[in-house]
């Protein structure tokens, strides 16, 4: 049974990293697809006006919160959510879990170039992950069909995709099962971050649970979407009140 809490109509699995990873480990050795969602408090305002989106983290296999206003907004709900689990850090564990076994991964999405430097750069820290293929995240039709094919062939265990929410959650959607893949997460600009293109918060940013401060100032682009941050906090307030 999943231990669930749910986060303006969007449910969370309250499970801390090590839980996830263990969760995880088990979707590669039952036989079913999985995928697994990562939302921040962005994804979840999203969610609110886009019916598709709510409907795909509704039926999630895991969904782990990939920020700490997420973790914030939970003491306002059932069962508290105890730590962040972000999506970097999630695939990072599973990286370490898997590397010397027989499961494999696809690096699917980013900008070009950018999931095969991520990829020799997480071959240099892991030595004995498998991984079998990657493509970029720009594509047309033609293009896309040729994706598919290839990660058919190559028939990962797992499919890291990294096309930006919400858009990698339809894609998962849309094309996990003809794929065949047992695990596929959205993992938003991860790859960038393993090609070593975009930096981490340091530590004790993470530890406050400032890492949105810190990519605020240093990828000042990303103000507008972080300005549903307050609207976020707003309206589990609001919800909270009417209880
Ligand atoms: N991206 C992509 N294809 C697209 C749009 C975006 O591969 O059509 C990639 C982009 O290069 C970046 C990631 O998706 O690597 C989005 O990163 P971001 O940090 O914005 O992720 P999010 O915050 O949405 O999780």
């Amino acid at each position: 049974m999943r231990k669930m809490t749910q986060i303006l109509d969007v449910p969370f699995d309250a499970v801390n990293m090590a839980e996830a990873v263990a969760i995880v480990k088990g979707f590669l050795q039952d036989g079913k697809q999985h995928y697994i969602c990562t939302p921040n408090p962005e994804i979840v305002m999203e969610a609110q006006q886009d019916k598709e989106l709510m409907r795909i983290l509704r039926e999630a296999d895991l969904v782990v919160p990939d920020g700490i206003g997420v973790v914030w907004a939970s003491r306002y709900s059932e069962i508290r959510l105890t730590e962040r689990v972000a999506g970097y850090d999630l695939t990072q564990n599973i990286f370490q879990a898997i590397a010397g076994s027989a499961e494999s991964v696809y690096f699917f999405g980013g900008a070009p170039g950018v999931a095969s430097t991520a990829a020799r750069q997480m071959k240099k820290k892991y030595p004995q992950l498998n991984i079998v293929g990657g493509h970029n995240g720009y594509f047309d039709d033609a293009e896309e069909k040729k994706i598919l094919a290839d990660i058919k062939r190559l028939a990962p265990s797992i499919l890291l995709v990294g096309l930006g929410a919400p858009k990698q959650e339809k894609w998962i959607a849309a094309h996990i099962e003809e794929l065949g893949v047992k695990v596929a997460i959205g993992v938003g600009g991860s790859f960038d971050v393993m090609a070593g293109n975009v930096k981490r918060a340091p530590k004790l940013f993470q530890k406050l649970g400032l890492e949105w401060f810190y990519r605020l100032i240093t990828q000042p682009t990303r103000w507008r979407r972080m300005m549903r941050l307050p609207k976020f906090a707003c309206t589990v307030l609001k919800k909270k009140k009417q209880r």
